[in-house]
C-alpha cells in the first residue's frame, strides 16, 4: 500500500510518500481502508521526536482516521461499513478499562504515536472495539476531523472541569483543533465561553462558533481582559493547552475556585506557579490526555445531529503529508487540516 512514513525524526521533509507493507490482522481486529486522517499537533511531536519518546522507525504517523471496514479476524464487522476510529487504544482487560476509563489504561496508545501505526497510509488496522459508524451524510473528511479534538475537549470540559450550566469559561486559541471544538461544546452545554484569537477573521470565526467575547492574543493581555469583561471576578474555568507563552495569564482569569484543564504545551513546557495564588484562591488544575471510548460515543451523537460540526481550514492529498505538517506548524489554520488519501 501507499504511505507517508518517517525513517528519522527531523522537519517536514522527513515524511516520504512510499510503498509499505499493508497491516496483518491479529484477532480481534478490523482493516479499514482510509479515505481520510486528520492531522494533529501530536503528529509533529511524533516526527520532531523528543526525549523519553521512543518510536520504532519508519513509523506511520496520524491519529484522526475515517473510512470503510475492509476485513476483519476473529470478529463479525459489516464490510464496506463507513466509520470514524476512536483514537485511543487500550488493553480492555484492566481496572481503568472496565471503569470506563481506558484513556488511564497503562497500556493506553493514540493511533498513529509510539508504537501504533497510524492514519497516514491507504489501509489501517484497529481494534473492532475502535471502529464508531458514521452517518451516510457525513463526509469522511468531517469524520476524521472530529474523534482526536472533539473527544479531548468534551473529557476537559465535562469530566475534568465538571462544567456546569452558567459557567464563565475561557478558550486559548480559538482557531487550533482543541479551540474549535472546546468554545462549541462549552456554548452547547449552556456556558459563557470566552477565546482567544490572533487574527480579526479568527476572530469573527470564534463569535460564530458561539464564544461571547473574543480577545486578541497578540494585542490585548489576556487576564486584564478578562477582569474587565467579567466584572473583576475572572472565569470559572479555563481551557489550556497553550503553555508556556499564556500559562500565567490563564492562571491569573481564573475566579476564586477556578478549574484550570490542560492538554497540551505547544509554546513550551516549563510553568512557574505560585503556590500561594494555587491555595488562597482554591484553584483546581488538571492535565488531560484524550478520553475514553464511552466518552467519544456520547460526544458524536451531538454531531451525528448537527449540533458539532469540526471546522475544516484545509484539505491536502496524502503525497503532500509535508505541505500539510508546514501548513500546520507555520500557516496559522483555523481549524482541521486534512489529508485526503
Ligand atoms: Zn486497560
Amino acid at each position: 500500500m501507499k504511505a507517508v512514513r518517517f525513517h528519522q525524526h527531523g522537519g517536514p521533509e522527513v515524511l516520504v510518500y512510499e510503498d509499505a507493507p499493508e497491516p496483518l490482522l491479529a484477532p480481534g481486529e478490523v482493516l479499514v481502508r482510509i479515505r481520510a486522517c486528520a492531522l494533529n499537533r501530536i503528529d509533529v511531536w511524533g516526527r520532531q521526536g523528543r526525549p523519553g519518546l521512543t518510536i520504532p522507525l519508519p513509523h506511520i504517523c496520524g491519529s484522526d482516521v475515517a473510512g470503510e471496514i475492509v476485513s476483519s479476524a476473529g470478529v463479525e464487522v459489516a464490510p464496506g461499513r463507513r466509520v470514524m476510529l476512536q483514537p485511543g487504544v487500550s488493553c480492555g482487560r484492566c481496572v481503568a478499562c472496565l471503569s470506563g476509563k481506558d484513556n488511564e489504561c497503562p497500556r493506553f496508545e493514540v493511533l498513529g504515536h509510539r508504537t501504533t501505526s497510524g492514519g497516514y497510509a491507504e489501509y489501517i488496522k484497529v481494534p473492532a472495539q475502535n471502529l464508531v459508524s458514521i452517518p451516510d451524510e457525513i463526509s469522511f473528511v468531517k469524520a476524521a476531523a472530529f474523534p482526536l479534538t472533539f473527544l479531548t475537549a468534551w473529557h476537559m470540559l465535562m469530566t475534568r472541569a465538571q462544567l456546569k450550566r452558567g459557567d464563565d469559561v475561557l478558550v486559548l486559541a480559538a482557531g487550533s483543533g482543541v479551540g474549535q471544538a472546546a468554545i462549541q461544546i462549552a456554548f452547547l452545554q449552556g456556558a459563557r465561553v470566552f477565546a482567544t484569537a490572533g487574527t480579526p477573521d479568527a476572530i469573527e470565526r470564534a463569535r460564530s462558533l458561539g464564544a461571547y467575547e473574543v480577545i486578541d492574543h497578540y494585542r490585548q493581555e489576556i487576564g486584564g481582559e478578562i477582569d474587565r469583561m467579567t466584572n473583576q471576578r475572572g472565569v470559572d474555568v479555563v481551557i489550556e493547552h497553550v503553555g508556556k507563552a499564556t500559562w500565567s495569564e490563564s492562571i491569573r482569569s481564573l475566579a476564586p475556585g477556578g478549574r484550570l484543564v490542560t492538554c497540551g504545551a505547544t509554546t513550551g513546557a516549563d510553568a512557574a506557579l505560585d503556590l500561594r495564588t494555587l491555595f488562597t484562591r482554591q484553584l483546581s488544575i488538571s492535565g488531560s490526555y484524550l478520553g475514553s471510548k464511552g466518552e467519544l460515543m456520547r460526544v458524536a451523537r451531538f454531531f451525528f445531529t448537527g449540533q458539532l460540526d469540526p471546522v475544516i481550514d484545509r484539505t491536502f492529498p496524502l503525497a503532500e503529508a509535508a505541505a500539510a505538517h508546514r501548513h500546520l506548524e507555520h500557516g496559522k489554520p483555523f481549524g482541521k487540516v486534512v489529508l485526503e488519501v
